[in-house]
């Protein structure tokens, strides 16, 4: 029987005792969807700290999303009790790195309240700098930049390690430059972005051996969940901090790698076996969370992949529901098929917090929330910045972060005339003259200027009252807390009247998410850490347990799990999409199948596909054709609910290539409700499928995680 300290052990199968039990040396467990890898990494830091091998202050665990740290916490808090607590250091890469370069920023030029930049200011300061080089920022734009400097930092190459000719790549030779440059203007504003947060990390530890050896020491056990999705960087950091006592746990899967394009290397999971000499790999092959149907679609699927490890599954499951395909003839169609279906499951009393919607791009997600919000159907949305992206809590933002960090340029150049106040260009130009030449934050050089008579009598008068009450508000955060310090600010700098003048349409929702916006700050101990919150943590509506519908990216969607789970736009050019395929060919395809693999994994019981055969665009109506990825599932799991009359169904059985089928809806009869009403379309979407991918959205990848979960994975 099993000591009853040791309870958490009896609901595992053999392998994932063994996983959890090994907890010596390097161990790497390489297993499938839903084979309870989250759940051994869970169990096995109860174990290490139940059975006294560590402290929950000695243990570092890496999640990949705040969400899913903050799960971990909840679960082994469940199996061991409050203890749980000590874990400080369970978090995300960003947020650990935060931690460790908060403790040590002098040693690498910062103070310990440094910002970490959002990627608009990032851009905004990589403007400046292409600018004060001297180059035209049109024919070289910040965002390439931006994307490049990411990549080097996801490298762990700081501006010493990038090779001369790979530094030339922009601007004719001067991408080296520009990013030291970059980095340097960071340093001057006390500020890092997120790639920093590691690579800092390294150098710190490169540079200070007794610190590494400090955190080599605290950090008896480390554990890494999605482990085939870091980047270099992170495996360089994990190296360095694991190469003393080795008790390194990383648990991943190559089939779930979707983080390509963001730098990520499935390659670290074969680096692992030969940095790590002697590790113990265990595999895990039995599926606790999908029926048969969906499995075995799912598996199906992605073996049409070439580059794998290569892993069987099975499960012990009945059969279940067949995967359904679903097709409409617009966009607008398979919003209103799902929120049908989405209503025909709550009357049957199926709990709305055990559906997910998951979109390849977040502008699949509009209609989508339409849908919901007329129909009443309670939903949130995950991983996604929408929140405190929002113009008017960004402006909030920037005031409060110049209360907390008057050196903080890019918030105050942010709102120095929001509301308008007679600051404009010319003003800010003069600053920044000043600013420069002197090396000191804008708001330094203001109390310089305002002294002088560089400035007319008006906006000098202006800006005195500005610093004047910057400081006010400052002295007050030492004694009022955030939210009355916010609510002030924002009340006494007219910005909260700015929108209450405004007559706009969207002025009073603005208004709203203000109010939300100080409610929210109730639950920090202090500016600094809110706002830190806000940097790290871009999922809004994440501490809501209420019943709600999950609407996300597939990226997101990593790692959850829901009964049923809708998965809409499955069409080629959008998924897969044509950028990946475009800039990546076949690794692009891969990895859009992988992602395929991720959505249809996440269900338990229901796995929902849809395909459109008209879409909008940027605004224009563009015809599609069923993703291949729809071929790619086998006939014997498959069930087609509703599709025009002429399709006919491949299913990868030899039913003819799918270019056969590439316009298989023009002219033809057509099944659904959605057909009258959709006829109306018709003159807009002649332009043909083409069009659809060079509309594409292009942005470039972002850098920030949370945000970049739902902003990057919306464009790439
Ligand atoms: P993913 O690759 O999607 O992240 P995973 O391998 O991390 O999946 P988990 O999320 O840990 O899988 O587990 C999937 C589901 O199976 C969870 O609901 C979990 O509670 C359940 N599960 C895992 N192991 C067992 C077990 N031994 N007995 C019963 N249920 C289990
Ligand atoms: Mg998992």
């Amino acid at each position: 029987a099993v000591a009853p300290q040791l309870a958490y052990l009896s609901g595992l199968n053999p392998e994932q005792r063994a996983a959890v039990e090994a907890t010596e040396g390097p161990v790497l467990v390489l297993a499938g969807a839903g084979t309870g890898k989250t759940r051994v990494l869970t169990t096995r830091i109860a174990h290490l700290i139940a059975t006294g091998r560590a402290w929950p202050s000695q243990i570092l665990a890496v999640t990949f999303t705040n969400k899913a740290a903050r799960e971990m916490r909840e679960r082994i808090g469940r199996a061991i009790g409050e203890v749980a607590e000590g874990m400080q250091w369970l978090g995300t890469f960003h947020s650990i790195g935060t931690k460790i370069l908060r403790r040590h920023a002098e040693l690498v030029g910062l103070r310990s309240d440094f910002t970490i930049l959002g990627t608009d200011d990032q851009l905004r300061l990589m403007k400046q700098v292409i600018e004060a080089e001297g180059i035209d920022e049109k024919r070289w734009p910040a965002r390439q930049l931006a994307g490049l400097i990411d990549a080097w930092k996801n490298r762990g190459l700081g501006p010493d390690q990038v090779a001369a000719g790979e530094a030339g790549a922009f601007a004719n030779g001067k991408g080296g430059r520009l990013y030291r440059a970059y980095q340097e203007r960071l340093k001057v504003l006390n500020a890092v972005d997120f790639g920093d947060l590691l690579l800092e990390c390294l150098r710190l530890w490169r540079e200070h051996p007794d610190i590494l050896e400090q955190y080599q020491d605290r950090f008896r056990y480390m554990l890494v969940d999605e482990y085939q999705d870091t980047n270099v960087a992170q495996y360089l950091w994990l190296r360095l901090l694991a190469q003393k006592r080795k008790n390194l746990c990383c648990v991943g899967d190559d089939d779930q790698s979707i983080y390509g394009w963001r730098g990520a290397e499935v390659d670290n999971i074969l680096r692992f076996e030969h940095d790590f000499p002697g590790a113990i790999v265990i595999r895990l092959e039995r599926n606790y969370r999908s029926t048969g149907h969906i499995l075995s679609a799912a598996s199906v699927l992605i073996a049409k992949n070439q580059g794998r490890l290569g892993k069987t599954l099975r499960t012990e499951d009945e059969l279940g529901e067949k995967v359904t395909i679903t097709g409409a003839w617009d966009s607008e169609d398979e919003a209103r098929l799902i929120g049908e279906e989405i209503e025909a499951l709550h009357a049957k009393k199926h709990p709305l917090s055990e559906i997910a919607i998951l979109v390849r791009i977040s502008a699949q997600m509009r209609e989508i929330e339409d849908r919901l919000v007329q129909l009443g159907v309670p939903y949130r949305v995950i991983g996604g910045p929408r929140f405190y992206e929002r113009a008017e809590i960004r402006d909030a933002l920037a005031y409060l972060r110049v209360v907390n960090q008057p050196a903080d340029d890019l918030a105050f150049e942010r709102i120095v005339n929001v509301p308008k106040r007679g600051l404009g260009d010319a003003t800010i130009q003069v600053l920044h003259n000043h600013a420069r030449a002197a090396r000191v934050p804008m708001m330094e050089a203001a109390r310089f200027i305002v002294e002088t008579d560089e400035l007319k009598p008006k906006p000098r008068a202006t800006l005195r009252d500005l610093l004047i009450s910057f400081g006010r508000w400052s002295k007050l955060s030492e004694t009022m807390s955030q939210s009355e310090v916010a609510q002030i600010v924002l009340e006494e700098s007219g910005y909260t009247d700015m929108w209450q003048k405004e007559k706009s349409a969207d002025a009073a929702g603005r208004l709203e998410n203000l109010k939300e916006l100080v409610r929210s700050m109730e639950e920090f101990p202090d500016l600094q850490s809110f706002l830190e919150h806000v940097s790290l943590v871009m999922e809004a509506n994440e501490s809501d347990t209420s019943e709600r519908v999950s609407l996300m990216t597939l990226h997101a969607a990593k790692g959850l799990e829901f009964d049923t789970v809708f998965l809409p736009g499955w069409e080629e050019g959008l998924f897969p999409n044509q950028r990946a395929l475009d800039e990546s060919g076949r690794a692009g395809l891969e990895e859009e199948r992988r992602l395929a693999h991720v959505g249809i994994t996440r269900a338990k019981r229901r796995a929902k596909i849809y395909f459109a055969s008209n879409r909008r665009i940027h605004g224009l109506w563009n015809s599609t054709v069923p993703s291949r990825f729809v071929d790619d599932l086998p006939e014997a799991n498959v069930e087609i609910v509703e599709a025009p009359a002429n399709f006919s169904y491949g299913g990868g059985y030899g039913g003819g290539s799918r270019f056969d089928r590439m316009q298989p809806f023009s002219g033809s009869s057509y099944q659904t409700p959605g057909w009258q009403r959709a006829q109306a379309h018709r003159a807009s979407t002649e332009d043909g499928g083409s069009s659809a991918r060079r509309s594409r959205d292009r942005r470039g990848p972002m850098m920030i995680e949370g945000e970049l979960v739902a902003k990057s994975t919306g464009s790439s």
